[in-house]
């Protein structure tokens, strides 16, 4: 994994490798299969992007478990001059369920500071982020990521389920954008 790509217009390097991705999720399965003992928790995978790492999330867990995915769709409100999140698919019941959402990267962390507060009115008995990747110096907003595979620096990375203007997710490791 000694080799650079190019994506579209732009090089990368190779960041994380198989091993690594495989060493920190193996961890997350731990601390999740020994947090949720008998609580049958609901996972809620955002996609396009969450969808390899929580595969093979869900592959090492050993506790009952459920899981759903969803879209979230950005749009302009019709009085308000922000965009509004909101989540497309969502037809699981969440009232008192012990629910983790599935998470690629959180990056300024709006995208999760907008959502949550809307799963919030499902009231759930409880609601834990589980994120592959976190860039700490984009964060702008206050996210609590319960579950972290890698803290990384601000740089674009794509692979394993990340894409750069749709291409790349096929990729089995992540790759960091040559600046
Ligand atoms: P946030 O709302 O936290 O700023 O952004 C979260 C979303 O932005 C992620 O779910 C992901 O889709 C996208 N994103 C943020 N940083 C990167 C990156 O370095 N690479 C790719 N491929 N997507 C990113």
């Amino acid at each position: 994994m000694t080799h650079q790509i190019q994506v579209h217009d732009k090089k990368f390097v190779p960041y994380l490798n198989t091993e690594q991705l495989n060493e920190q999720i193996t961890r997350i399965a731990s601390e999740i299969n020994r947090d949720y003992v008998d609580k049958k928790p609901l996972f809620i995978v955002i996609l396009n992007g969450a969808f390899m790492f929580a595969s093979d999330l869900f592959k090492k867990l050993d506790i009952e478990a459920e899981i759903c995915f969803i879209k979230l769709a950005s749009y302009k409100g019709v009085k308000s001059t922000g965009k509004v999140i909101t989540a497309i698919g969502l037809d699981a019941e969440l009232y008192d369920r012990d629910v983790i959402i599935v998470e690629d990267i959180v990056d300024t962390g709006k995208t999760l500071s907008q959502f949550l507060p809307q799963l919030s009115h499902h009231h759930p008995k409880s609601l834990k982020i589980a994120a592959l990747l976190h860039k700490p110096e984009a964060l702008q907003y206050d996210i609590k990521i319960d579950y972290l595979g890698f803290v990384i620096p601000n740089k674009f990375v794509l692979g394993y389920g990340l894409d750069y203007d749709g291409l790349g997710r096929n990729i089995d490791c992540i790759y960091q954008l040559i600046e």
